[in-house]
C-alpha cells in the first residue's frame, strides 16, 4: 500500500495507523482545545478499528510520560545553551526555580499536542488491520 506520509509523519500528525490518509481525531485541530481527546471509533477512510478494546488509551500514558521526560531534558539542554551563549545565568543547583518554571510552561503548553502524539504512538504500535 502507497502511504501519502512515512510512518514517522503520520504518528506526529495523528493519521491512521493503517492507511495514513485520514486523522484519528474528529478535530484534527489540536490547539482549538474543542474534542481534543474525540477519536474516531474507526478510520473514515480505511473503516480499520482505532479502539480495539476499552481502555486500550490507558497506555498511551506510558509514551506520555516518555515524552514529558524527553520534554524536560529539552528544557534542561536549552537552559544550559543560554547559559553558555552568555544570554541568562542558568545553573540546574543555583537556579532550580527557572528550571522549574520554564519546564512548567512548556509542560502546559505542549501538553495537547503531547497528549495526543501519545495516543498516536499508541495507536501506531498497537493498531492493526
Ligand atoms: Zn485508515
Amino acid at each position: 500500500m502507497n502511504h501519502p506520509k512515512s510512518r514517522i509523519a503520520g504518528m506526529l500528525t495523528h493519521q491512521c495507523p493503517v492507511c495514513r490518509e485520514s486523522s484519528i481525531y474528529v478535530n484534527p485541530r489540536v490547539y482549538t482545545f474543542i474534542d481534543l481527546g474525540k477519536m474516531h471509533a474507526s478510520c473514515p477512510v480505511c473503516k480499520t478499528n482505532l479502539v480495539p478494546e476499552t481502555g486500550f488509551y490507558f497506555g498511551a500514558a506510558y509514551v506520555s510520560w516518555g515524552l514529558t521526560v524527553a520534554l524536560w531534558v529539552s528544557v534542561l539542554v536549552a537552559l544550559k545553551v543560554l547559559d553558555a551563549l552568555g544570554w541568562i545565568e542558568f545553573g540546574f543547583l543555583t537556579h532550580p526555580a527557572t528550571f522549574l518554571t520554564v519546564g512548567m510552561v512548556a509542560t502546559i503548553v505542549f501538553f495537547p499536542y503531547m497528549f495526543r502524539v501519545s495516543r498516536g504512538i499508541w495507536a501506531y504500535m498497537f493498531v492493526k488491520k
